[in-house]
């Protein structure tokens, strides 16, 4: 199989809102008329974001999930994207799962393949994804004031915990273990909640390396800072009941550390001010995506991470970074 029959194979359908899909030197592609492009891109390197045992359908939805994810920080709804593909070999078996997958989620969101580029290397994807927003409604890093609530989407540290029994530092009963690994191998892009937040949140980011990282990213392009209550953040992981030590105490200082600091996530983090938490709770409801409020933002720089008694916590959580 060469180049072009691959991608006729398994990436070539009939466009459809596109007015050009895959096929020609260029896609064409237009937002609806007085909407503005969003536009987003996310690489995926074997090894680096996935192991290279992962199952090549859900690395599929994986791939396109964390462009999604963007969008849905950003509030605007998923229209097309771009695949760039790094294979290692022409494998029947591996793209049938990968473009399943992919296909599946992008289906899921009528969010439409428009082009690409293919070429022999080390495996990597890299998609590039476009969205649409109306001008001023985008939900930017930069919104938030001193008084807001903080809040999540989900469940954060699950991800996580699955990534470190792979690891064999912890190990989780079988049913536990496939919860967390769904939540590392396929994450759900909170686009629905994204929309709903539209002209009700402040500011929002999706948390991809960790809450303690991409809050701080709310937190520096606002120039504000924010106190968290970690006695209700640490409840956000779903796998509470495995998470032991030795003596079958709860492990809080792990259970702490992949809520805050575990990455890999995909729920959104965003603000809102206080006479606006009926507002929120309806988005969570029209999204269908429970919300959680952790805490505030204050106006003295910096994250604050308290106890239900509101003291300092002595320990620091690092967001996850390629180059630290
Ligand atoms: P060019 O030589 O102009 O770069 P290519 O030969 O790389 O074009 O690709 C041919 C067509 O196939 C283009 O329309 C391109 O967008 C599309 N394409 C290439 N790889 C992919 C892919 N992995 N997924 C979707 N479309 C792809
Ligand atoms: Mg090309």
């Amino acid at each position: 199989m060469g180049e072009f029959e691959l991608i006729e194979r398994y990436f070539t359908r009939t466009a459809r809102r596109a007015a050009l899909g895959v096929g020609d030197d260029c896609a064409l592609l237009a937002p609806a008329p007085g909407m503005q492009l969003a536009i987003s891109c996310d690489m995926l390197i074997e090894g680096r974001h996935f192991l290279p045992t992962v199952d090549p359908f859900k690395l599929g939805h994986k791939a396109l999930a964390v462009n999604l994810s963007d969008l849905a920080a950003c509030g605007t709804k998923p229209l097309a994207f771009n695949l760039a593909l790094a294979l290692p070999s022409a494998d029947d078996v591996w793209l049938d799962g990968f473009s399943r997958g992919l296909f599946a989620l992008a289906d899921a969101h009528d969010c439409e393949l428009i082009g690409g580029d293919t070429t022999r290397g080390p495996l990597a994807i890299c998609i590039t994804v476009f969205g649409e927003v109306p001008p001023g409604q985008a939900l930017l890093r930069s919104g938030a004031k001193a008084g807001d609530d903080v809040y999540v989407s989900g469940t954060l540290g699950d991800a996580r915990l699955a990534l470190e029994v792979f690891r064999g530092t912890r190990s989780l009963p079988q049913a536990a273990f496939d919860a967390a690994r769904a939540r590392m191998e396929q994450p759900t892009p909170r686009v629905a909640l994204g929309l709903a937040l539209r002209g009700v949140a402040s500011a929002a980011a999706d948390i991809s390396d960790g809450l303690v990282g991409d809050l701080g990213h709310i937190l520096k392009a606002s120039r504000v800072g924010a106190r968290i209550d970690t006695s209700i953040a640490i409840k956000l992981i779903a796998n509470k009941v495995h998470l032991t030590m030795g003596d079958g105490q709860f492990d809080s200082k792990t259970a702490l550390a992949c809520v805050l600091a575990g990455g890999d996530d995909y729920e959104l983090v965003f603000t809102a001010p206080p006479d606006a938490r009926n507002q929120v709770k309806a988005a969570a409801v029209q999204a269908q995506t429970p919300v959680t409020r952790i805490g505030q933002i204050e106006a003295a720089p910096g994250l604050r991470l308290v106890d239900a008694a509101g003291q300092l916590l002595a320990r620091r959580f690092a967001a996850f970074d390629h180059f630290a």
